[in-house]
């Protein structure tokens, strides 16, 4: 996950309150003192409390389970021996388990009604490649490895989660999955996510994904961003007697610099990355081909879209300028593309959204404050269709995400698990205990 905070932050959560509160004359009022009054119930449900009490006795249970889980390595489009590690765990939480066709691991916890769906999720992926060294080291109260907060700390929280409700017993009203599911980081390009909501769609009531540490944030704005890959390629050749042909390399050199001198607004905030680079194959050859991997973000679909066509206008202008200062043309040009790698959509959850009501009533119930955060999650693909989600974490410290110096600590996490915990139930909710 890597979050943006929402520029307004102040002014949306003005606006949650003023709508949650202040309006009695609105239609959703009663539907908000019906929920209102349920997050108390919920509070007072003996099973709920002896699930929020489970965390506490279990908390280095739960550590271990992030430890054994992120040494496991899970590069992108790799993650299936996490998974099925990962399957193990929901099975013995008392879980339903399959995996389907795109690697996603899916545990069914079946709700009175069958037909109304509420998911928990956590990616299984992480950014970093095979070959990794992925083995957690301790250092204080802090544990350190790629992967470890970002997201080692959703997949232990999931699980967590799952054994909680299974220890006591809970019975919810709507029927919850839980899910780790595939392709969320790099050019996974949210595929997990996709088949998922894909699959479920119409019986989709709220999608709750847990991605990374802490509980300040809860991101329901979906940050629209493109993945795009330029090509060039040309004839090749000997660095010595085919100088002055035209060189991919030179030509990509040439249009990057023309494309990062582009201005991009500080509002509607918008970004690019050159991330990635490479081609040629050797130092004294001439290359044929070169690489690079560019993403652009903003909160501004316009933006977006012209920040794509300055990459091309650079790179065209870069293909030109290499072709114009060649002295020799006669063995061929230069070809160029940019293509799509992927494309996350944008979307928003409403203020007045049963699913925020409940994060909202959760955050009460733990004495936790968090703000409204736009950011680029799995949470955008139902979101963008209108389905309700939010990307939260699952509570403790991190820092350090994607990068090899990756910590979590997992000092206060109880009170992240209580929250993602009470969300959940509130919007799957409780089904009455079964009298003995
Ligand atoms: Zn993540």
């Amino acid at each position: 996950m890597i979050t943006a905070t929402a520029r307004s932050r102040t002014v949306k959560r003005v606006l949650v309150w003023v709508i949650l509160f202040a309006m009695p004359v609105r239609s959703s009022l009663a539907r908000h003192n019906t929920r209102s009054a349920s997050s108390i119930q919920l509070g007072e449900n003996a099973q709920v409390r002896a699930a929020l009490a489970w965390f506490a006795t279990n908390l280095s249970w739960i550590n271990e389970q992030q430890v054994r889980l992120t040494e496991i390595p899970a590069p992108p489009f790799q993650e299936s021996q996490r998974a099925a590690a990962f399957k193990t765990l929901l099975a013995a939480a008392g879980l339903s388990v399959q995996v389907d066709v795109i690697g996603n691991v899916i545990g069914e916890l079946r709700g009175v009604n069958e037909k109304e769906i509420v998911v928990l999720s956590a990616h299984l992926d992480t950014v970093f490649p095979a070959g990794t060294d992925v083995k957690v080291r301790h250092e204080g109260s802090r544990l350190l490895a790629p992967g470890i907060s970002d997201n080692g700390t959703g997949l232990a929280a999931l699980a967590a989660i799952a054994r909680a409700i299974h220890e006591a017993q809970i019975k919810p009203q709507r029927t919850i999955l839980f899910v780790g599911n595939v392709g969320e980081e790099g050019e996974g390009n949210l595929r997990g996510m996709r088949a998922l909501v894909d699959a479920y769609h119409s019986h989709l009531k709220g999608v709750i994904v847990l991605d990374g540490a802490s509980t300040d944030h809860v991101t329901t704005i979906a940050l629209a961003s493109r993945r795009l890959e330029v090509v060039i390629n040309g004839p090749g050749g000997h660095s010595w007697s085919d100088f002055g042909m035209p060189n991919p390399i030179n030509a990509l050199v040439r249009g990057s610099v023309r494309f990062i001198n582009t201005k991009v607004p500080t509002s509607p905030r918008t970004t690019f990355n050159l991330g990635q680079i490479e081609g040629g194959t050797s130092i004294n050859s001439i290359p044929y081909e070169a690489r690079l991997k560019v993403d652009v973000r903003s909160e501004s679909e316009t933006e977006l879209g012209r920040l794509e066509s300055a990459l091309r206008e650079c790179i065209a202008a870069g293909v030109r300028d290499e072709m114009e200062s060649s002295r020799d043309r006669s063995k061929g040009k230069l070809e160029w593309k940019v293509e799509l790698l992927g494309s996350r959509p944008g979307g928003e959850l409403e203020a007045e959204s049963p699913l925020l009501a409940a994060l909202r009533a959760a955050d009460g119930m733990v004495e936790n404050e968090s703000r409204i955060e736009r950011s680029s999650t799995d949470a955008n693909i139902p979101l963008s269709m209108g389905i309700d989600a939010i990307s939260i974490g699952a509570g403790g410290n991190g820092g350090g995400a994607h990068s090899l110096q990756e910590w979590y600590d997992p000092a206060g996490r109880e009170m992240g698990l209580k929250r993602a915990l009470l969300t959940l139930l509130g919007i799957a909710d409780v089904a009455p205990e079964k009298t003995k």
